[in-house]
């Protein structure tokens, strides 16, 4: 008996968990109306300068060759866009072309 009240705490907490770390989730995609109101990160931005962030990843530097926001792992947007939102820029679009140092491969 006291088993299956373990048992049923375990699953309970866990769950709880789960609903816990998902909502993070659902408000960090790219969707349009989200997308419209957010402005383009500058280069120039303090907080893109500390990250090395360049809008065309072909003048970073210690970028590896063919990695650019598109194929970042941080990175949402529609696969035609030409930027689009980054987890680690929450508050701006990044250019898909762009690249920065928290760079996450897929
Ligand atoms: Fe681009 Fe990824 Fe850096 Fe965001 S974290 S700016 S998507 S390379």
């Amino acid at each position: 008996m006291a088993d299956r009240i373990n048992l049923g705490r375990r699953g309970l907490l866990g769950r709880l968990g789960l609903a816990l770390s998902l909502p993070p989730l659902a408000l960090s995609p790219a969707t349009p109306a989200r997308s419209a109101e957010l402005t383009l990160l500058d280069e120039s931005d303090p907080s893109a300068q500390a990250e090395g962030y360049v809008s065309d990843a072909s003048r970073a530097k210690g970028a590896d060759a063919g990695a650019n926001c598109a194929n970042c792992s941080l990175y949402a947007a529609t696969s035609d866009a030409t930027q689009g939102t980054c987890q680690y820029f929450p508050d701006k679009l990044v250019k898909a072309a762009g690249w920065c140092q928290a760079y996450s491969g897929l």
